[in-house]
């Protein structure tokens, strides 16, 4: 539900409705933007209340008029908050003018290798620099990351070349000691419905990258999204990166770009695309890349690695950093065909 203001409503009349609502037992945000001040409803309205507590409001000085939201999800619709969301991260604005490019190895793995990326990445126009430190595999034999060594890596070198940085965190127990050091949490696919998770990353004072369960519909990754966001972060980024494929033979996932038309009409939220995941393959990847940005998206997640044929996690859909450079140049013709820069 939303309550929209007059234009000439007193602070004290907003305070009324807030205290209406709170009175009601249900959580009142004042909406952002816009000319004229509104007030949200965010928890769910007891059906046999909803329509008393709509004339009870309507009714009060300075209301304009009532409207109900049909979503479930509320703090990460664009009925509650109509402008897009840019989230800036130090000097770099997510959802602005320009595609921003996050780039970087899986996992990480080493000074050595996290620094050939870092630079590879810098070098050609990337801004934030990815690596993972704690990898969720399929399987506990395979490489699981080099934990907080990863995560120390991983800051010092974005800050040595001048990247911000995203690193993936699985545990409600590590979000403090990931968000003490990486500029965005990156929350995975496999735990886009762990809400403990959601929770904690969203008390983390941290912007949240948020991928998409490999089965989850979007209004499933919205409320995800709703998680973090009730729980205090308002920067989250929803990352398409494939839904489970109809066939592995030529892919790892099958990405979903009709998502990113949908989620522009009914999410203020920016929007970023995995290609490397969601293929499973280099040679994919750069198709993939050109088409996202095509349809809209705020930015792409890649995977590259300075000699991915080595690589300890996902090598073989790590673009060779020495292909960085080609990509973003064609990538960057896509970009202002659509009226963006990268
Ligand atoms: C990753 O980004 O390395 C990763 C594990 O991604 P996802 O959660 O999309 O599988
Ligand atoms: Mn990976």
């Amino acid at each position: 539900m939303i309550v929209a203001m007059r234009q000439d409503a007193t602070p004290e009349q907003i305070q009324r409705v807030m205290d209406r609502i709170c009175e009601a037992g249900l959580r009142p945000e004042r909406m952002p933007g816009g000319e004229r001040t509104a007030v949200g409803i965010v928890s769910a309205i007891p059906a046999p209340l909803r329509a008393s507590l709509t004339s009870q409001l309507e009714s009060l000085p300075g209301v304009d008029h009532v409207t109900q939201v049909s979503r479930a999800y509320k703090l990460a619709s664009r009925e509650f908050h109509p402008a897009d969301t840019v989230v800036q991260v130090g000097e770099v604005a997510i959802a602005g003018p320009a595609v921003v490019l996050m780039a970087g190895p899986c996992a990480v793995e080493s000074w050595e290798q996290m620094r050939e990326a870092a630079q590879a990445v810098r070098a050609a126009g990337g801004r934030v620099l990815r690596g993972g430190a704690y990898k969720p595999r399929t399987s506990p034999y395979a490489f699981q990351g080099l934990e907080e060594e990863g995560l120390r890596i991983l800051q010092a070198v974005g800050r040595e070349v001048g990247l911000a940085t995203v690193t993936e965190v699985v545990d409600p127990h590590e979000v403090e000691l990931v968000a003490r050091y990486a500029d965005i949490l990156q929350l995975g696919a496999r735990n886009m419905q762990n809400y403990p998770l959601l929770v904690a990353a969203g008390k983390s004072g941290r912007p949240v990258l948020l991928k998409r369960g490999m089965s989850a519909s979007i209004d499933e990754w919205l409320l995800a999204a709703e998680y973090v966001m009730s729980a205090g972060e308002s920067r989250v980024l929803l990352c398409e990166r494939g839904v489970h494929p109809l066939d592995r033979t030529y892919t790892r996932n099958t990405l979903d770009l009709s998502c990113l038309p949908v989620l522009k009409e009914i999410t203020h939220l920016p929007v970023i695309v995995d290609p490397s995941h969601a293929t499973g393959n280099a040679r994919l990847v750069p198709a993939m890349c050109r088409a996202a940005v095509a349809a809209g998206a705020d930015g792409l997640l890649v995977e590259v690695h300075p000699r991915p044929h080595q690589a300890l996690c996902d090598g073989q859909q790590s673009l060779p950093t020495e292909s960085l450079a080609g990509l973003v140049a064609e990538l960057r013709r896509v970009a202002e065909a659509v009226g963006r820069s990268l």
